[in-house]
C-alpha cells in the first residue's frame, strides 16, 4: 500500500494483573479454569484453516492430576505433513505480497484480543496443560505473548525504515522480502508465548509456516489457533501438525521448499537437525535460515561483597519458579565460603515456605513438572544425590507422582564443581551449590565459564564495582542474558531481548529486530535516473 508512511502504535508492555483475593480477574480466571478442567476438548490439526481429525488421538492430562483427562488431540500421518507444506506454499502467493499493514493489523488485533476476551482462556489453558500457577501463566501466556505481537510489529517497521543512502542521480532502496518457501516452527512446552511467537514472528514478516507444537502444550496451542483465526489470519498461513516429531521433521526437512527452521528444544535435537539440514543442502532451493534456542545450565555467582539474603532470594525465585522449567532458570550456584551459612539459612527458610500442588489452589508457588519422563529423570538424580558422598541435599529431595508429577524444590550441596547436577541439564526445581574459598573467587569465575557447554543466562552478585566489572568481563561469553544483582529469569520483551550462544542456541534474541531479520531476505534495488550511454571513463582520455 503506497498511500502513506504509516506509524504503528508505540509498543508498551502489557501490565501484569495481580490476581489478588477479591479481584475480578481472579474470579474470572478460576471460573474459566474450573470450567475447562471439567470439560473435554477435542484438539484437531489445522491445515488450510480446516480442522483435521484423524481419529488417531492422544489424551491431554494435566501434569498435576495426570489421571484426569481434559481432552485429546489428533496426530498426523505423513500425508498430513505433505498437505500442510503444499497448503502453506499455496497460501504464500497471496500472503507474501499482502501489505505489511494488513499483517501488522492482524497481530495487533491478536494482542488486543488476548489482553481482553482471550486472557482468562489462554491463562487457564496454560495452567491446565503446563501446570503453571496463576502468576506464571499471566506473565507468559498473556503478557509475554501480547508483548511479542506488539513489539514485533514495531520492530518490523523499524527494520523497514532501515534504508541505504543514495548518491546523486540514483535511488537505492531495500525490500525485506519473506523467505522463498516455508518456515518450519518446532515449539517447546514451557512457554505458551514462545509457542505462539515462533510461527507468528515468521508469519508477520510475510512467511508461511508449518507449526509443530509440543504434545504437552496442545491445549493452549488450540487457544492460540482460535486467537489467530479471530484476529483474521488467513487460512493456510500457519498450519498446525501434531504427532511423531521425527516423522514430521523428516518430512518437512526433505522438502526442497524448506527455507527456515524456528525452533526451541534441547541441544542434541537441534544439533542433529542442523546436521540433517546440511545433509539435505543440495535439495533446497535456498539456503535455509536456522534459528534455535536450546539447552542451558544457568548460573548464579556470588562474591563475598554480596548481600546473602539477596543471593538466597535470587536462588529461590530464579530456580524454583515454574518448577525450574524456564529456559532461564538457575540450576547451579557458586557461593563464597564466608557467606554460605547465611545464604543457606535463608534458602532453607524460604524454600520450606513454598507450597506445592495444583495451580487451582492459588497459594501454591510450585506445581508439577511437565511429564513422567521428566519426573523420572529428575527423581533419579535426586536419589543418586542422596546416596552419594559427594553431594548433600540441604532442602527438599522428595518426589511423588501418585497424583501429579511433583518434585520438591531441592538444593543440593556439591563437593565437586563438576558433580553431575552442577553440569547436567535437568528441567526441574533443582539447584546445586558449589562453595568456593573466598580467595579463589577468580578461579571460581573460570569454573562458571568452563564447566558446561551452555551459555544462556547467568547472574552475578557483588556490591564491589571492581568485582562486577571483572566478573562481567570474565563471563563475557558465558551467558547471552547476563544479570547483575538480580535473578537470571524474567526477561521482558522490549527490555531484555532473550537468547544465548554456545550450546544454548543461535542467540537470535526472541522478541527483537535481530530475530525478525532472520525471516527476511533483502532485495536491494538501485535505480539510475540518467542512464549512461558512453562506456568511456575520464581516465581513459
Ligand atoms: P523437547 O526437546 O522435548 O521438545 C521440544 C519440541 O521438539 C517438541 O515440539 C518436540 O515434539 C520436538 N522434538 C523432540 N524431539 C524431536 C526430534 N528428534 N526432531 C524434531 N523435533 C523434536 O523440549 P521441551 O521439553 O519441550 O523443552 C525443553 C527444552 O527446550 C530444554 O532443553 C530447554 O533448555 C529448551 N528451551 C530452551 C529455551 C531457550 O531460550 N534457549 C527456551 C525454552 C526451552
Amino acid at each position: 500500500m503506497g498511500r502513506g508512511f504509516f506509524n504503528v502504535p508505540t509498543a508498551v508492555n502489557e501490565p501484569v494483573k495481580g490476581y489478588a483475593p477479591g479481584s475480578p480477574e481472579r474470579a474470572e480466571l478460576l471460573a474459566t479454569y474450573n470450567a475447562m478442567f471439567n470439560s473435554n476438548i477435542d484438539v484437531p490439526m489445522h491445515i488450510n484453516g480446516e480442522e483435521i481429525r484423524t481419529g488417531n488421538t492422544k489424551n491431554i492430562t494435566p501434569p498435576h492430576d495426570h489421571k484426569h483427562v481434559v481432552g485429546q488431540y489428533h496426530v498426523a500421518e505423513k500425508s498430513h505433513v505433505d498437505a500442510a507444506i503444499s497448503t502453506a506454499l499455496a497460501a504464500r502467493q497471496e500472503w507474501s505480497s499482502t501489505s505489511w499493514t494488513e499483517r501488522a493489523a492482524i497481530f495487533l488485533k491478536a494482542a488486543e484480543l488476548l489482553a481482553g476476551p482471550y486472557r482468562a482462556k489462554m491463562n487457564a489453558a496454560t495452567m491446565i496443560a503446563q501446570s503453571k500457577n496463576v502468576h506464571q501463566a499471566e506473565i507468559d501466556a498473556a503478557c509475554e505473548m501480547i508483548d511479542f505481537f506488539r513489539f514485533n510489529v514495531q520492530y518490523m517497521t523499524d527494520i523497514f525504515k532501515d534504508q541505504p543512502a543514495s548518491a546523486p542521480g540514483i535511488w537505492n532502496r531495500v525490500e525485506y522480502r519473506p523467505l522463498e518457501g516455508f518456515v518450519y516452527a518446532i515449539t517447546p512446552f514451557n512457554f505458551t508465548s514462545i509457542a505462539a511467537n515462533l510461527p507468528a514472528a515468521a508469519a508477520l514478516m510475510g512467511n508461511v509456516v508449518v507449526w509443530k507444537p509440543s504434545d504437552h502444550q496442545a491445549y493452549s496451542a488450540q487457544v492460540i489457533v482460535d486467537l489467530f483465526k479471530e484476529a483474521g489470519l488467513p487460512d493456510g498461513v500457519i498450519n498446525v501438525i501434531y504427532g511423531d516429531p521425527v516423522m514430521i521433521t523428516d518430512t518437512a526437512l526433505a522438502s526442497p521448499d524448506f527455507s527456515g527452521l524456528h525452533f526451541t528444544v534441547s541441544t542434541h535435537v537441534f544439533k542433529n537437525l542442523w546436521k540433517q539440514i546440511g545433509n539435505n543442502i543440495h535439495n533446497y532451493k535456498t539456503y535455509p535460515r536456522i534459528v534455535g534456542e536450546t539447552g542451558r545450565k544457568d548460573f548464579i555467582w556470588a562474591h563475598n561483597s554480596a548481600n546473602p539474603l539477596q543471593v538466597a532470594t535470587a536462588i529461590v525465585r530464579g530456580s524454583f519458579e515454574y518448577q525450574g522449567q524456564k529456559c532461564s532458570a538457575a540450576s547451579r550456584a557458586y557461593i563464597p565460603a564466608s557467606q554460605w551459612e547465611a545464604v543457606k539459612k535463608h534458602v532453607i527458610a524460604q524454600t520450606n515456605e513454598l507450597k506445592m500442588g495444583s495451580p487451582a489452589d492459588t497459594s501454591n508457588f510450585v506445581n508439577a513438572v511437565i511429564h513422567e519422563g521428566s519426573f523420572d529423570k529428575i527423581a533419579s538424580f535426586l536419589e543418586a544425590a542422596k546416596n552419594d558422598t559427594n553431594a548433600e541435599i540441604i532442602v527438599g529431595g522428595g518426589h511423588d507422582k501418585s497424583v501429579g508429577y511433583f518434585i520438591e524444590p531441592t538444593v543440593i550441596l556439591a563437593k565437586s564443581p563438576t558433580y553431575a547436577t552442577m553440569t547436567t541439564e535437568l528441567f526441574g526445581p533443582v539447584m546445586t551449590v558449589y562453595v568456593y574459598e573466598d580467595a579463589e573467587w577468580e578461579a571460581s569465575l573460570k569454573l562458571v565459564d568452563e564447566s558446561t557447554e551452555y551459555a544462556l543466562t547467568g547472574a552475578i552478585f557483588s556490591t564491589d564495582r571492581y568485582i562486577v566489572e571483572k566478573a562481567s568481563k570474565e563471563l563475557e561469553n558465558a551467558a547471552g542474558n547476563f544479570y547483575i544483582n538480580d535473578k537470571p529469569t524474567g526477561a521482558v520483551v522490549g527490555q531484555q531481548p532473550f537468547g544465548g550462544a554456545r550450546a544454548s542456541g543461535t542467540n537470535d534474541k526472541a522478541g527483537s529486530a535481530q530475530n525478525l531479520l532472520r525471516w527476511t531476505s533483502v532485495r536491494l534495488i538501485k535505480e539510475t535516473f540518467v542512464t549512461p550511454t558512453d562506456y568511456k571513463y575520464p581516465f581513459l582520455g
